[in-house]
């Protein structure tokens, strides 16, 4: 079947006249031939079995009838009027009844004709009642494509009430099977068919509208999966190899003076061998010509800063620049500060620059990037400013990249000539098969190991009535010298609100803890930057022993001594949330703990999310939950869900398909990277129709 068919506007389909090509435009934005057939059943419902009126039972199951209407009439209600049909086989009788799309129903339907109707029935008064039944005169049923499994399509209330009943998609349907003759072209490659023993395209396409029984349906299902996912991987690795192939980077071949006089005098502790796997990942790509586009995922606390100071360091050896940019004013002071430690002796030279950076300490700044005395620039959004010009900028660093947009990312990326290598680490880890959709372009890589010696965090639910007990043992934790985070939810929506907790819960610890022996921290975003640094460094340098915050600290925020999080109204916060924010304690020698507080009325969501956060605290484990629990597309925010707006395959559900599909996207590309060759003409010809005719697959850039 050539591509042009299928590109037929929808109006132009038998049966399909104005009226109801501008409903399927909007309603389910059906504009072609190909939208139509790619409009995949909901659902299934079984119609082998036909019943009598006498043997209906009182069940909520959907029956199937064979009968006549022999009258109809309008009944008024208090709450409006309804539609009441008698219908009547052999057996006995029984009323249809309708309460939308009246008049379209009274003027369409036919007296003593024979009918089959289906549905579900209510008994009521001793006889039944079937409410908006579908129905198809018995001539059409018989004549139509027989399938033992009635497709159930997606549907609005719009095309119901306008009479375009899931009978009347279904008859569409077969016109267009019926036009085309069932010769769709297939979409794959023969060897991939047979290696994965897939359905052809054809088999799958009429299974899927007119399945014969469930296991040609299941055959069906998984060769459109398949499918589907096979493209999407296809496209994101295709863009990966374009990209190495097409974007040269700067080649950093010298491991220099910096890095190895760091490695082998300074390094303050041994790396993990997940570290040392890393920076060799890092360290390969620097060092070919193509740009390095690189995702780093670590669990809080698994030491992706030295990954990233290493990496810098190999990028000075080579004569460039590197920065690296941090989503809060806090966490790129602490940067800067554990970036300074670290090279105190080494010859670099670092500054920090932030909203509240002086005029003239700006200046300076800029000058010394422009004329590269200046190797490592660190800070928040400021970098991106258009008067932030460097030398030669040969590395961007963005730590916790969830907190930057894609459009963020490529503005640093545009600072230069040739753009910088780029490295985003992330501390959310991302269930693996999430990421291979949603970062399927980058290359990755993961740090699964913490440092040594890392005691687990304890991890408990407490509810609000025994706060008693939490603040005894709050008080026995600082009188051993530790120090305690106080965490309350700060949700957008409802700011204030949240803001007057956080005041009345700081005054409540105030009262709990008074001074002159206890000192107490707050910590929101509404304070003034200067006000913040203060109230965190009185709490880094172990002044306070209380931290009240809101989730500002979430990110980042490294205080060792600190070995007490107690998350108020926990039931509020998202897993990752907790999880990161659990992530602030344990970086200590200390015994650490997590006190989750609620109150009673908790939700069954709300409910696994903390039973998971005391079960277990790793984090790719936490992420598989929380996917379950919300869906990718929240779990990713609006702006990426596009990714996942599947047709037919689902990301938590078809995990196994969707790597099958990856690993089979990468070895067709490695073997034929721009698809040339006889066998993979189907897999060519699909892949240039969908990129000119829908953007079904709508990545970020
Ligand atoms: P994150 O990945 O959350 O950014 P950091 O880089 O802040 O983690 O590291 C967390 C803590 O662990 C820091 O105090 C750091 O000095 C320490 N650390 C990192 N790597 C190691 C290691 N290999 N051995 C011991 N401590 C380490
Ligand atoms: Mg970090």
């Amino acid at each position: 079947m050539n591509a042009n068919f299928l590109q037929t506007p929808i109006d132009y389909l038998k049966g399909v006249g104005p009226n109801r090509a501008d409903l399927l435009k909007k309603e389910l934005g059906i504009h072609t031939f190909q939208d139509l057939l790619n409009l995949f059943p909901n659902r299934y419902l079984d119609r082998t079995q036909y019943y009598k009126i006498a043997q209906l039972q009182q069940t909520n199951a959907e029956v199937q009838i064979i009968g006549k209407i022999t009258h109809i009439k309008t009944v008024e209600q208090k709450r409006g009027k309804r539609l009441v049909a008698t219908f009547m086989d052999e057996t006995g009788s029984m009323e249809l009844v309708w309460f939308r799309g009246q008049k379209w129903i009274r003027e369409n339907l036919k007296l003593n004709v024979p009918y089959v109707i289906f549905g579900k029935t209510n008994y009521f008064n001793g006889s039944f009642s079937m409410p908006h039944p579908e129905m198809e005169l018995l001539e059409a049923h018989e004549k139509s494509i027989r399938s033992a499994m009635q497709p159930v399509y997606p549907s609005t209330e719009k095309l119901a009430n306008s009479g375009i009943t899931n009978r009347v998609i279904n008859s569409l349907m077969q016109q267009l099977f019926l036009e085309s003759k069932n010769a769709f072209a297939e979409t794959l490659s023969k060897p991939l068919l047979e290696q994965i023993k897939l359905v052809s395209k054809k088999e799958a396409l009429f299974n899927i509208h007119f399945p014969k029984s469930q296991a040609h349906l299941a055959q069906a299902q998984y060769r459109l999966k398949f499918e589907e996912l096979f493209y999407i991987q296809l496209q994101l690795i295709r863009k990966n190899l374009i990209h190495k192939s097409k974007i040269k980077g700067y080649t950093f071949d010298k491991i220099g003076d910096n890095f190895n006089t760091f490695f082998s005098d300074h390094l303050p502790f041994k790396l993990t061998e997940a570290q040392k796997r890393v920076i060799k990942e890092i360290r390969n790509d620097l060092g070919s010509n193509a740009q390095m586009n690189r995702l780093l995922q670590g669990d809080v606390g698994s030491g992706k800063t030295i990954v990233a100071l290493m990496s810098m360091l190999i990028a000075i050896d080579n004569g460039f620049q590197a920065c690296l940019m941090a989503p809060t004013e806090i966490l790129s002071v602490q940067h800067y500060n554990g970036l300074i430690e670290m090279c105190n002796k080494l010859n670099t030279s670092i500054e920090l620059l932030t909203g509240s950076t002086k005029t003239s300490k700006r200046k300076e700044i800029h000058e010394k990037l422009e004329n590269g005395a200046l190797n490592i620039l660190i800070g928040t959004h400021a970098l991106l400013e258009d008067k932030v010009k460097f030398k030669n900028l040969g590395l961007a660093i963005v730590d916790e990249q969830h907190r930057f947009g894609v459009e963020q990312r490529s503005k640093l990326w545009h600072k230069n000539e040739y753009p910088p290598h780029v490295l985003v680490m992330t501390a959310t880890p991302i269930p693996r098969t999430l990421a291979m959709s949603i970062y399927g372009d980058l290359d990755i890589s993961v740090i699964d190991e913490l440092p040594p010696g890392r005691k687990d965090i304890k991890t408990v639910h407490r509810f609000d009535a025994n706060r008693l007990k939490v603040f005894r043992f709050i008080r026995d934790e600082i009188s051993k010298g530790r120090q305690v985070y106080i965490v309350y939810p700060l949700i957008q929506e409802s700011e204030t609100m949240d803001y007057k907790d956080l005041m009345d819960g700081y005054e409540s610890i105030v009262r709990e803890f008074p001074q002159p022996k206890y000192q107490v921290s707050i910590l929101h975003g509404q304070m003034k930057p200067a006000d913040k640094d203060y109230e965190m460094n009185r709490f880094v340098k172990g002044e306070t022993q209380i931290m009240v915050a809101t989730t500002v600290i979430e990110v980042g925020v490294n205080v060792p001594n600190a070995s007490v999080m107690i998350i108020e109204s926990a039931e509020r916060f998202g897993l990752s949330q907790l999880h990161q924010l659990r992530g602030r304690v344990g970086r200590g020698a200390e015994q650490s703990y997590c006190i989750l507080m609620t109150s009673h009325k908790l939700s069954a969501d709300a409910k696994t999310r903390l039973e998971t956060m005391v079960r277990t605290s790793d984090g790719f484990e936490i992420a598989e939950v929380d996917l379950k629990l919300r869906g990718p597309g929240d779990m990713m925010g609006t702006q990426q869900s596009g990714v996942l707006n599947l047709r037919i395959a689902d990301i938590v559900k078809d995990s196994e398909i969707l790597k099958i599909a990856r690993s089979y996207a990468a070895q067709t590309l490695k073997g034929d990277p721009n698809l040339t060759s006889e066998e993979n003409i189907p897999i060519k010809n699909t892949y240039a129709q969908l990129v000119k005719y829908r953007n079904i697959w709508n990545y970020i850039s």
